[in-house]
């Protein structure tokens, strides 16, 4: 797999534990929602992605301001979020 912002093929997997944070002033006491996923890091540039679980996913689908986006069955959605370091 090619890195979608640099196309460099050095990526490197790793065990993540991420806090996702609703948003929006009906979520504001919400502590979010902590998930496991698997992050790959691409090592040229720092564009990292990783996909939501399932279950999680149906979680934040529930809880999203956007209620009336459709949601995937199957593995998950990519959820990319950006570069962990300076390019
Ligand atoms: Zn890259």
């Amino acid at each position: 797999m090619y890195c979608p912002s640099c196309a460099s093929d050095a990526q490197a997997k790793f065990a993540a534990e991420i806090n996702i944070h609703l948003g929006g002033l009906r979520n504001i006491d919400n502590p979010g929602l902590l998930v496991f996923p698997n992050l790959l890091v691409c090592l040229e540039c720092g564009f990292s992605w990783f996909t939501t679980p399932e279950t999680e996913l149906a979680l934040l689908a529930m809880c999203s301001p956007k209620r009336d986006a459709s949601t995937r069955k199957g593995d998950g959605r990519d959820v990319a979020f950006g570069r962990t370091t300076a390019a």
